[in-house]
């Protein structure tokens, strides 16, 4: 069975390295699963976030420090369990070779066939984060199941105990040469990043993700790359300013803003700039009438994080932005039990400040404006392509500027986030933000080979294309010239 590594370095490279050896081994020895035990594995994931949900949610809450249950229920088992479901209904559909056209069409009519056929890559490394643990760990894991693959889950040293409870309950569920789950810190993360998998993807920073690109490059190992950045939303002269607000700050307040999604800067026409500090105050104050001791409101992850939000409200403000906390039950944070951090506005907010320069990662919402609708454009255009774009309002002509002239992973048109939870939508970033996409079909092909195959037709009508060339090759090759 399942062990979890130790982790002191030597020991935990030992012991990688043989857990690689004994799934690539299994591979060999067993061949590729059939649709059956691929939706077995599936079906063991969905038993083991239903059966050990409450016990996953106390330790997502423990590692927070704070964390809504409410939420954790909704993003860390509902939306784990619910892409092996959809993988289990879709499977045999996904799974099927697909005819493709035969080139030229005349060996089509002699027999020959062209098709894909989808085969499991083998091992896939799958390294998480710590924002949403055990959804980002199983929706990747889906995936790669779903393909027919064994896993290595490394997942982050930020939540310990969601971290070695996933491990325990993998331990549980699954055969060691099926899923197995490595423990540890960051110098476990570059060490596991090193090793020859078949496919890697990982979750996490744009920085990390550039050393984890490094060290799967020495082994020409294939990546997913999953990482952060600066989500814009773009609020149009067309939009509701409550509902837009009341969206933003749902989304920008969710796990504390810790969200790789999280609408990390918003631009608004320059005449509704104070109508929506009103509405978004007003939308806060609905949903959090008090914050320090409520159970919906989530702490941020490390004092670490902590210290790094503060410090960017702190530069913002020395700079010479209006900072505008929005504390309903005006309540002192500088005595707390957690680390809560209300949420909170950067007015006039400049490229100079710290706010502008890094992903957030935290409640923080620098507001910025706009007269003319083409310069969001440039705005956006002038930053590292994001992870997610946001627009409000129902001007056509806007959103279509944006969607055409912006590069971004994915769009949420009318709110924010939303586009990941859609099943059947590819999930993933460009350039800075990420790069390859999964989620549904689009997960299934991303750690599966697509592997071509063409069979030759009987006909021996292809011997005109073998020297000596005569007559008829010549003929074929002026009418393909033509
Ligand atoms: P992180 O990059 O610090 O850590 C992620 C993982 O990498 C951890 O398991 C860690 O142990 C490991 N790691 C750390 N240093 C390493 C190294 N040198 N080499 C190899 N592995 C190493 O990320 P984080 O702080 O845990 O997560 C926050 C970031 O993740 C944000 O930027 C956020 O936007 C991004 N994120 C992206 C998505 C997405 O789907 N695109 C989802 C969630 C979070």
């Amino acid at each position: 069975m399942n062990k979890p590594v130790i982790p002191a370095i030597e020991d935990s490279k030992a012991r990688m390295a043989q857990l690689l050896d004994i799934q690539k081994r299994a591979n060999l020895r067993k061949g590729p699963p059939d649709a059956r035990l691929r939706k077995d594995r599936l079906a063991r994931c969905v038993t083991l976030l239903k059966t050990h949900k409450d016990e996953l949610i106390a330790a997502l809450d423990s590692d927070f420090g704070a964390r809504s249950k409410d939420m954790s229920a909704l993003t860390d088992i509902v939306a784990a369990i619910s892409p092996c479901t959809s993988a289990i209904a879709q499977l045999d559909k996904w799974m099927k070779p697909q005819k493709r056209k035969v080139t030229p069409a005349a060996l089509g009519v002699l027999g020959a066939k062209a098709e894909v056929r989808y085969q499991p890559k083998g091992v896939v490394g799958v390294m998480t984060p710590w924002n949403f643990p055990v959804q980002l760990s199983f929706d990747a894991i889906a995936g790669a199941l779903a393909a027919g693959n064994r896993v290595m889950l490394k997942p982050s040293e930020l939540t310990p105990e969601t971290s070695a409870l996933m491990a325990r309950l993998i331990d549980l569920y699954f055969d060691e040469d099926e899923i197995a789950v490595v423990l540890g810190g960051a110098d476990v993360g570059a060490a596991f990043s090193e090793l020859p998998f078949d496919h890697l993807i990982y979750t996490g920073s744009t920085n990390v993700g550039r050393h984890v690109m490094a060290a799967a490059a020495r082994n020409l190992v294939p990546v997913t790359l999953e990482l952060g950045g600066k989500c814009p939303v773009v609020v149009g002269r067309s939009a509701d300013l409550a509902k837009t607000a009341a969206r933003v700050m749902a989304g920008k307040t969710m796990n504390a803003g810790q969200i790789c999604l999280a609408p990390d800067y918003i631009i608004a026409p320059k005449e509704n700039r104070e109508a929506f500090v009103n509405e978004a105050t007003a939308a806060v104050t609905k949903m959090f009438p008090n914050i320090k001791s409520n159970p919906d409101y989530t702490a941020i992850v490390s004092q670490r994080h902590y210290d790094r939000v503060k410090g960017l409200i702190d530069d913002a403000r020395a700079k010479g932005a209006k900072v505008v906390e929005i504390n309903p039950g005006n309540e002192d944070f500088s005595q707390q039990e957690h680390r809560k951090i209300p949420p909170t506005l950067i007015l006039d907010a400049t490229d100079e400040m710290s706010v502008m320069q890094e992903e957030i990662f935290g409640p923080v919402l620098p507001v910025r404006t706009y007269e003319s609708f083409d310069s969001t454009i440039a705005e956006v255009n002038a930053r590292p392509r994001p992870l997610g774009l946001y627009y409000f309002g129902d001007d056509s002509a806007e959103s279509d500027a944006l969607l055409e002239r912006t590069h971004s992973g994915g769009v949420t048109i009318n709110d924010v986030i939303f586009h990941i939870s859609m099943d059947d939508l590819p999930f993933g970033g460009v350039g800075p933000s990420g790069m390859g996409a999964y989620h549904g079909e689009r997960g299934f092909k991303e750690f599966s080979h697509e592997k071509a195959v063409y069979r030759q037709t009987a006909s021996e009508l292809i011997a005109m294309f073998r020297p000596p060339y005569g007559e008829a090759f010549r003929k074929q090759i002026a009418s393909r010239l033509k």
